[in-house]
């Protein structure tokens, strides 16, 4: 909230060389204090929680919204069952697993009674019959700086695990499970025009938005279950009938998951700051961004991961991967500021609860067939742990608003991913019996045309298709901040990361605050390239759509007035060729066609490569290329690099006359356009040389038939 003059402070701050601009807290916003029972057999929740809230905004509140995540999965009328027919995330919804939630009692700390006000509220859609938002009246306006206090009981019914949420047998993922609050947004945020609250339906292909908090949570259950949750466990009693209180608190976190099953393999593990993390790396982290040794370092995290029995094998991955991710993203971004870390493997038939993040509690993804050659070698269990982690860093603490920018969480945790992955295992994601594919050409595979209809930035209910979510979100927007770490340098993208990161670490940036960022530290304004590649539809897709090179002609024909006109026939002008020819001096014409075929526009350089090895690279500015005759090899053709004003045009049609002949033209040379849908038209030979063109297109059917067949897995 307010955070133009958060943002001016903390500038001020940092300009003063303050010692660490890492926020060590989060504001309490809002807290919540759970009692909940779990009766297994009927799969059912009974709770009570004390649920305050303090409102941090400018404006007197007078009602309050909380979402009832539960009933998304209610009955077929809901918003998220209509918007997802019943499939999501590769899952199918079990019949007759519904699941729902009701508020049994509601009240103020002095005793009034607030339920008979309530209403459900439907704000993105007509849908009636949704009862995932539900807006309670207060008798009297929460002053700005005041604080409300509201005593609840609930009841929930756990839906057979589906999208995230549910049980399977006696394994229990016990997520979106309590009444919990939506955001109040003053006017600006986000450029609302008026305070209100920011409070989604559950949509099928949306996630989470909250305000961060204190977290106690007391969980009774059969003794026999093992325990996992968000946050540290500070107490565990056993109760005369047979029941066990498991409870964990936890501070600076906007949710709170749990999960339960008898099953369950506990395996420790602790990341240490000081040995895990070698000098060396501390002080390239700190060269790379900039920053003291002290700001970069780490400290120690208690690790758990909670393994089925039959994935007992891949423990020691999942342990690695979470160490990884503590390591990379916390020396780029920041250090890791929680305690613990708890890592879930889903159970089989519970696949619907895994690849899932909650602060310091995620869950991981992998099937017993990644124990086995020749599947051992697929990178997806540790890249699922590395992905679901890195949502602490990329909504857990910078915690965007997933139901209206998920790109900013799910993408540029998609980049960042990569990223670590590389850093810690190295370039291959998948390999399988001889076939590799990088975790760096992966996002490209599903990068098309077809993608030239949809914003990056949409909310997350809006896009085209539920794949055109998913692909924008995640996908796309790794190659979009790939593509602009090309523009800016590895370095400069380093430092934009980590200051956009501590800058709004426990607070709730929008796109605009990252575009601030980025200008502020590349020193140069980028709105331009958010314009193009995030705010408008359009795809980026640049090729050479045809190159010529040969041999300049001598002059031939008539020449001169009156007596001195004269005719030189061809017989002649073919002398003259051969004479030119044989003292080395003849010419070659070459041209190049550039055409663009897509919307967006980027700074692009062109490589032209001629015999003999030499090589011309120049900048595609815009204006007229130099007329006549160029030599390329003293002069170039135009100036290099790829800074100034890309051209605009549909295409731009190159002529250059050199000794040398022309044999190949290559767009984007140094790789920078991750974001082109098509890689395979940037380069084009003279003599068309077949060879190398179906080793790639062959090399790119090749994997996607491979990740099809992943999919169908
Ligand atoms: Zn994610």
């Amino acid at each position: 909230m307010k955070h133009g003059i958060g943002a001016v402070l903390l500038a001020l701050l940092a300009a003063a060389g303050a010692a660490d601009p890492l926020p060590a807290r989060a504001p309490e916003i809002a807290s919540y204090d759970i009692e909940v029972r779990l009766t297994p057999g009927t799969q059912r929740l009974s709770g009570r929680q004390r649920v305050t809230w303090r409102n941090a905004t400018p404006d007197a509140v007078g009602e309050l919204w909380f979402h009832l995540y539960l009933n998304a999965f209610r009955n077929s009328q809901s918003t998220f069952v209509r918007e997802s027919g019943g499939q999501l995330r590769g899952d199918r919804m079990p019949d007759d697993g519904w699941g729902w939630t009701e508020v049994t009692s509601i009240r103020t700390a002095d005793g009034v009674d607030l339920a008979a006000g309530a209403t459900f509220e439907h704000p993105d859609d007509d849908n009636a019959e949704d009862r995932t938002v539900w807006r309670v009246p207060l008798p009297a306006p929460v002053p700005p700086g005041g604080t409300i206090e509201l005593d609840m009981a609930f009841e929930a019914q756990l839906p057979r695990v589906f999208a995230r949420t549910g049980y399977f047998r006696d394994y229990f993922l016990v997520g979106q499970w309590f009444p919990k609050l939506g955001v109040y947004e003053p006017a600006g945020t986000r450029g609302r025009a008026s305070g209100g609250w920011n409070c989604h339906q559950f949509h099928a292909n949306s996630e989470f938005y909250a305000d961060f908090g204190r977290y106690r949570v007391a969980i009774t259950l059969p003794q026999r279950f093992v325990v996992g949750a968000t946050g540290k466990r500070v107490e565990k009693r056993a109760n005369p009938d047979g029941t066990a209180v498991h409870v964990f608190e936890q501070a600076d976190v906007h949710d709170f998951a749990w999960t339960a099953s008898p099953r369950f393999v506990e395996v420790k593990a602790r990341f240490s700051g000081a040995t895990d993390v070698t000098a060396a790396e501390y002080a390239e982290a700190a060269a790379l961004l900039g920053r003291s040794l002290e700001e970069v370092r780490l400290s120690d995290v208690d690790v758990t991961i909670l393994m089925q029995p039959e994935h007992m094998r891949q423990a020691e991955r999942h342990v690695a991967a979470a160490k990884a991710g503590i390591k990379w993203f916390g020396l780029w971004y920041g250090r890791y500021p929680y305690e613990t870390l708890t890592v879930v493997d889903p159970a089989y038939g519970a696949r619907g609860s895994g690849g899932m993040e909650y602060p310091t509690f995620i869950t991981a993804g992998t099937t017993v067939l990644f124990n086995r050659w020749p599947l051992d070698r697929l990178r997806l269990p540790e890249e699922v742990t590395v992905h679901e982690f890195g949502h602490q860093y990329w909504q857990g603490m910078v915690a965007s608003n997933e139901f209206e920018e998920s790109w900013l969480d799910e993408g540029f945790n998609s980049y960042a991913t990569g990223k670590a992955m590389r850093q810690a295992f190295g370039p291959w994601t998948l390999e399988v019996l001889g076939l590799r594919v990088s975790s760096a050409e992966l996002p490209r595979l599903g990068n098309s045309v077809e993608r030239m209809f949809d914003r990056v930035r949409t909310p997350a209910w809006r896009y085209s298709s539920s794949n055109n979510y998913g692909f924008n979100s995640y996908a796309r927007t790794d190659l979009t901040l790939r593509t602009l770490e090309g523009l800016l340098g590895e370095r400069t993208m380093a430092r934009v990361m980590r200051t956009y990161h501590e800058r709004f670490r426990f607070r709730h940036p929008s796109s605009e605050d990252f575009y601030a960022v980025v200008d502020e530290i590349a020193g140069r304004d980028m709105r331009g390239f958010f314009a193009q590649a995030v705010e408008r539809p359009g795809v980026l897709d640049d090729e050479i759509a045809a190159i010529t090179s040969a041999r300049v002609e001598p002059p031939r024909g008539v020449f001169g007035e009156g007596p001195a006109r004269r005719t030189i026939s061809a017989r002649e002008a073919r002398e003259q060729a051969r004479e030119k020819d044989a003292a080395g001096g003849r010419l070659w014409r070459s041209t190049v066609l550039v055409r663009r075929r897509g919307e967006v526009v980027l700074p692009a350089t062109l490589r032209l490569e001629f015999e003999g090895g030499d090589a011309q690279v120049m900048a595609l500015a815009e204006g007229e290329p130099p007329a006549g005759s160029v030599d390329v090899e003293r002069a170039g053709l135009l100036p290099g690099g790829a800074g100034g004003e890309p051209w605009r045009g549909r295409f731009k049609r190159l002529e250059v006359v050199t000794p040398k002949r022309l044999l190949a033209a290559r767009l984007d040379p140094e790789g920078r356009h991750e974001l082109d849908v098509n890689r395979l038209n940037d380069a084009r030979r003279v003599e068309p040389d077949p060879r190398a063109a179906t080793t790639w297109s062959a090399r790119l059917v090749f994997w996607m038939q491979q990740m099809l067949a992943l999919a169908g897995l």
